[in-house]
């Protein structure tokens, strides 16, 4: 039988009420005569629930036990989805990602996923069994304990049991119905997109689009996995939603295909630091083992052999980067004056493949957010796309402006 994968995000699954329309939906699949393979969330607000638990119980928390209890939320969905499968007459097993196994990496809070072996599932739908309901997000180190993918993980899991089954699709179902030029809670005129590229989606997830998770864009890509964004909250036909596809696959596009934000960064500047070969490696380094997660980076002109670095960073991990940086200073690694944060920043980027063959974008770009006033206060560009670091409480002024400057109501 042909494989079909189908995950359900938290919204999706967030009451019994729910869960039973999702089951309704994958019986509708089964009928069509597909194994499928579920992949669930937690209900949603559960694993922000845990996460608030953990970082009460241990703010700078051992991030194995992070895992084994912000994992458990997924372990409740998928017994209450194979239950309210088996209530309707679908033979259905849940499985967590120890089970399966779903091997990762030992990087706790954000491992990857390194081989999902099928025969165990597969054996079990030699069997009889219709449906294998997964908990998403979850998996297994080589040590043996349990890991998490990062948040979001759910859709990585998805991709990687499409990629590992050879599936026919990997049908993401979540609250809203396909991907949008931007987040449509931001913008009432985003438009929903029928395809967009691999390439595209994968900036737009990792500058903040939370509708994929970039790991899950990086897979499908290289795995050429069929990758479809829907609603579960509608009647959905064969073509409905968005399709994530080749670029070769789009007639149509315009010059900037979508906004996307990230609302929870910090902007972090060490002022006067000894400017000397090998600086920048001290700092990042010291950054990289503290965990911070660094995005854009800008060093200052030096002055009488000083300079300032600025980089940006999660919010949450502001903490992290003061430590880091502090220990460094102590261990004789660095040398600043002063370390300051900025936690009322948010990120701002345009992205679109048009812009390989597009110039002045980013003069536009600018030159819209100045009409509104909006101080740019770092600048980051690659091929396609161009992101901005702005005072978060003008983020979706900014989002609102850009997209009515760049047309993107308008199909291409
Ligand atoms: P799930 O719980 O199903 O995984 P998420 O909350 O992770 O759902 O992702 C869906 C949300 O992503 C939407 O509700 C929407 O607010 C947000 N989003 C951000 N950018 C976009 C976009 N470009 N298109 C669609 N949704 C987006
Ligand atoms: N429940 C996890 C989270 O909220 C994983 C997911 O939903 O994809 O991040
Ligand atoms: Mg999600």
């Amino acid at each position: 039988m042909p494989v079909l994968v189908m995950k359900f995000g938290g919204t999706s699954v967030a009451t019994l009420d729910r869960i039973r329309r999702a089951a309704k939906r994958v019986g509708v699949e089964v009928a069509k005569g597909y194994d499928v393979i579920v992949i669930v969330s937690a209900m949603s607000g559960k694993t922000n629930e845990l996460v608030g638990w953990v970082n009460e119980t241990s703010p700078m928390y051992d991030a194995r036990e992070y895992d084994a209890v912000v994992s458990s939320g997924e372990n409740v969905t998928a017994g209450l989805m194979a239950l309210t499968l088996q209530e309707m007459d679908i033979p259905a097993r849940s499985w967590q990602g120890w089970q399966v196994p779903v091997r990762t990496t030992s990087a706790h809070a954000s491992a990857r996923i390194e081989e999902i072996p099928p025969a165990n599932i597969m054996g079990r739908f030699a069997d009889g069994m219709k449906v294998a309901v997964v908990a998403g997000f979850q998996g297994v180190s080589p040590e043996g304990r349990i890991t998490t993918l990062g948040r979001g993980g759910s859709d990585t899991t998805a991709v990687a049991f499409a990629a590992a089954f050879e599936a026919v699709r990997c049908d993401i179902y979540t609250d809203v119905d396909g991907v949008y030029t931007t987040d449509p809670r931001v913008e009432s005129k985003a438009r929903k997109l029928d395809r967009i590229a691999f390439e595209e989606m994968l900036e737009l997830a990792s500058l903040g689009a939370k509708v994929l998770q970039t790991r899950s864009v990086e897979l499908a890509m290289r795995y050429k996995v069929k990758l479809r964004v829907l609603s579960s909250f509608e009647e959905q036909s064969d073509d409905a939603g968005t399709l994530v596809c080749d670029e070769e696959e789009i007639m149509e596009s315009n010059v900037v295909s979508g906004v996307a934000f990230s609302r929870d960064e910090a902007k972090m500047t060490l002022v006067s630091v000894a400017d000397r070969p090998g600086i920048a490696a001290a700092i990042f380094t010291a950054l990289s083992e503290g965990g911070v997660n660094v995005d854009m980076i800008v060093q200052n002109i030096s002055e009488e052999g000083r300079t300032d670095m600025t980089w940006s960073c999660p919010v949450d991990q502001v903490m992290r980067a003061e430590k880091s940086v502090e220990k460094a200073q102590s261990d004789g690694v660095i040398n600043y004056h002063e370390l300051i944060a900025d936690r009322e920043v948010a990120k701002v980027s345009v992205v679109g493949i048009g812009m390989r063959s597009h110039t002045g974008v980013a003069a536009k770009m600018f030159q819209v957010l100045s009409g509104e006033g909006i101080n740019i206060k770092v600048i980051t560009t690659s091929e396609i796309k161009i992101s901005v670091l702005i005072d978060r409480k003008y983020m979706e002024l900014a989002v609102q402006a850009l997209h009515d400057a760049f047309e993107l109501h308008k199909p291409a």
